[in-house]
This record gives C-alpha cells, sequence and structure tokens, in this order.
C-alpha cells in the first residue's frame, strides 16, 4: 500500500518534460499536452506508448511519415560521411538538387536555405533588388489578405493578417494588402511601383483557400506588365502536397511565377528551405548579395533527392487518396450542421465549422488522432504521402465520433 503510493507521486518522464519546459523554455508555444518519443509509417507513439495516427505530420513537413525505410538509410549513410561544409566548398548534392528542380519546377536556379521564412526573406531581397535596379521607388510588394509567410520580419511585413504583425510594427514600408482571388482589387493595387506580387496557391495557415487559376493568370500578366517579380509561396502547398509537384502546376495551362519559396516536407524533416527562380529574378542576386550558411548542406540535399525519387511515383496517389479523403469527409458532413465546406487539393484538405475547433483537436487526440485546427474553426489535415485509404477510414471513423460530442453554436 505504502509502496505504491510513493510510486504514484514520482513524476513520470512526460510530467517532466512538461515541467522542464514550462520553467526554461521561452513561452512562445501553446503546445498539446503529448509528449512525442517516436514514430512509424502514418503512427507516432508517445511516452507512455500510446499510439496516434498523424493526420498533420510536423505540419506537413514528414511527407513519408516517420522512419521512411530510404529516408532514414540515406540519413545513417551521410551522417557517417560529410553532414556540413557550409557554402565556403562544393558538395556533390547541392547541384543535382538544383538541376532536379528545375527539371520539376520549369524554373532556372536554386538557392538553399533552412526554413520557410528563410526563403521567403531571400525572394522579398530579390524583389527588391530587382526593383531598385529600374528605380528607387519601385519597391512595392503586394500580397494577399488572410496569407501566411513566415514569422520573420520581413515575413510578417507581407503576412495578411493584423495578429502577426501588431506587436512589431512599424515593419516593412511598401505592403499593400489585396483580397485573394479579387482580380479588381489586384489590378488597381499593381502599378510602376510594385516590385513583386507574393501569393500562396492555396493558403494553409489561413484556412485552406485555393486560388483561381484566373486569378493567377492576372497576377502573371500584370507583374509581366509592370516588370514586377511574381512570387509563389509553396512552403506548404508544394512540393508533393497538391498531386502535384507544386500547386501552380495545377492549372492548366500552368501559370509560371518568376519565383517560387517552398520548404517545409523538401527534405522529409531535416530542414531545408529553398528559392527557385527564373534567369530573370535570379540576376537581381549577385555574387555576396545574399548567402547562408548552413543552406543546402550535404546532409539535407541528399535526404531532398531521396525524397523526390520517391515522390515521384507517388504523385497519382497523392490526388486520388486526397479525392477519396474529402469525399469521405463530405460524407460525414452530412451527418453534422456544424460542418461547412470542406475543401483542399490532393493531401491538403480543410474543413469548416461553425464552431471553434480547439477543444475537437484536444478531443481527437485522446481518441489516437492529430489534427490541426487553424483560423480557430478551420480542421486542418496534412496527412503524410503514405497514409492509405484503410487509414483514412480510421481517421474519419474516429473524428465522427469526437464530432458526435460536439454542441452545436448557441
Ligand atoms: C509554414 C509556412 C511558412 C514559414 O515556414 P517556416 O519553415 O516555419 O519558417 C511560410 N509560408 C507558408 C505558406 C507556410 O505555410
Amino acid at each position: 500500500m505504502f509502496e505504491s503510493e510513493v510510486a504514484a507521486q514520482e513524476p513520470t518522464l512526460a510530467e517532466r518534460v512538461k515541467e522542464l519546459e514550462k520553467k526554461y523554455v521561452l513561452q512562445n508555444y501553446a503546445r498539446l499536452p503529448l509528449v512525442l518519443e517516436r514514430g512509424r509509417g502514418c503512427y507516432v507513439y508517445d511516452t507512455a506508448g500510446r499510439r496516434y495516427l498523424d493526420l498533420i505530420s510536423g505540419i506537413g513537413v514528414n511527407a513519408l511519415g516517420y522512419a521512411h525505410p530510404r529516408i532514414t538509410r540515406v540519413i545513417r549513410e551521410q551522417a557517417g560521411r560529410l553532414v556540413h561544409t557550409s557554402n565556403l566548398y562544393y558538395h556533390e548534392y547541392q547541384g543535382r538538387l538544383a538541376e532536379r528542380l528545375a527539371k520539376i519546377s520549369g524554373l532556372e536556379r536554386t538557392f538553399f536555405c533552412n526554413s520557410g521564412t528563410e526563403a521567403v526573406e531571400g525572394a522579398l531581397k530579390m524583389i527588391r533588388s530587382h526593383g531598385r535596379r529600374m528605380s528607387a521607388e519601385k519597391y512595392e510588394v503586394v500580397a494577399l489578405d488572410n496569407s501566411f509567410h513566415g514569422r520573420t520580419l520581413g515575413a510578417i511585413s507581407i503576412t495578411g493578417q493584423p495578429k502577426y504583425r501588431a506587436d512589431f510594427e512599424p515593419l516593412l514600408p511598401g505592403a499593400k494588402f489585396v483580397p485573394a482571388n479579387d482580380m479588381m482589387a489586384l489590378e488597381q493595387a499593381v502599378n510602376e511601383k510594385t516590385a513583386g506580387i507574393v501569393i500562396e496557391w492555396i493558403q494553409g495557415e489561413g484556412g485552406i483557400h485555393p486560388m483561381t487559376a484566373e486569378y493567377a493568370r492576372k497576377a502573371r500578366e500584370l507583374a509581366t506588365r509592370h516588370d514586377a517579380l511574381l512570387v509563389f509561396d509553396e512552403t506548404q502547398c508544394g512540393v508533393g502536397r497538391p498531386g502535384t509537384y507544386f500547386a501552380y502546376q495545377l492549372a492548366d495551362p500552368v501559370v509560371l511565377p518568376d519565383v517560387m519559396v517552398a520548404a517545409k516536407p523538401l527534405a522529409c524533416g531535416i530542414p531545408l528551405g529553398m528559392i527557385v527562380a527564373n534567369e530573370r529574378a535570379a540576376a537581381a542576386i549577385r555574387p555576396g548579395m545574399h548567402g547562408s550558411t548552413y543552406g543546402g548542406g550535404p546532409l539535407a540535399c541528399r535526404v531532398a533527392l531521396e525524397f523526390l525519387d520517391i515522390l515521384e511515383e507517388m504523385l497519382p496517389s497523392i490526388r486520388s487518396k486526397g479525392a477519396y479523403f474529402r469525399m469521405r469527409l463530405q460524407e460525414m458532413a452530412k451527418h453534422f450542421p456544424f460542418i461547412g465546406e470542406v475543401r483542399g487539393e490532393g493531401l491538403m484538405v480543410g474543413m469548416e465549422l461553425s464552431v471553434p475547433c480547439k477543444q475537437i483537436v484536444t478531443d481527437a487526440m485522446e481518441a489516437g488522432l492529430l489534427i490541426n485546427c487553424t483560423h480557430d474553426v478551420v480542421l486542418r489535415f496534412l496527412p503524410p504521402y503514405i497514409i492509405s485509404e484503410k487509414q483514412i477510414d480510421q481517421a474519419v471513423g474516429t473524428l465522427k465520433k469526437v464530432l458526435k460530442k460536439v454542441k452545436p453554436a448557441g
């Protein structure tokens, strides 16, 4: 009796982890009370050994799930050979990866960095330098309401959501915001002072809102007419998730940007971001004007090459599994009056509710399903590309049970 009481007072590993963080880690995140230990395929396990089906995959990063055998092998092998070189020297994988990206993107040159926001910063420097070559007045950037481009100062300057910006004003001058998919507003905002137009083809953090092809074509036309750079931020919607390599390839015919930035899934969890540009945009950055100590290291680049090899054969299945998932969610939606639109492309899916979704996310976690809530009322799903239809069924089944507990607004 006495012994078990003592044992009960002993904090668990999870409790110790949370306690340490509370005391020593900057309190900028509102984490869910879940301490993860390992993962395999589409499942992760917590420190108590409980299993969770993961439909958010590290915010769209773990594209091949956890411990994918080919990714694990390449990381092991490269870790024993060469992890980092800096960009003072060459290594064999950066040029090969850039060549591969040129082939699949239709653009020409790549700069490698470590994150989405760092890629956006580089693209902003490209925009500024491109504009300045023509006129000191040409520095405006037209961006969209409800967009998200990262957390650094440049990136929040063009992020169209006051909650990310308010505490850090004043920000970069020259940012102009227009509503998405409004061609008139875009036409009115872009002029000879515009150096760049920045668009997320599918707004991710903003609640899974896709652009129309006509809108993207309009942006292309305006950028060309005013000699501004058209930049697509594919950090969340790119690199396979929509069922094409990049979301702009969903349009027929393809609407090519001058610059594309991407990151999240690019190296399956090893930090890697990129700016891929055509020659016109790339010419804005000359030797010495930009750089990154870690960017494009041998480990990250080799993993990305392996990932792209695997992805090539997967693209059609991402489209079909995405369609299946949305169909299952739409079917389920009929039974719940508080579910609105289900939208997305490929395995980037959002489900809009008329009730807050925070509690649903917590309840789903307790039921063994990891999902995410964005914009307070949109359930966001970014499952690993390797998810099976059976696992989709399992996820929908769990979600249904969780949603039964929701009390409609009132
Ligand atoms: C996540 C995200 C970013 C920022 O990426 P980080 O790697 O977190 O810096 C930028 N743009 C979009 C569209 C994103 O989804």
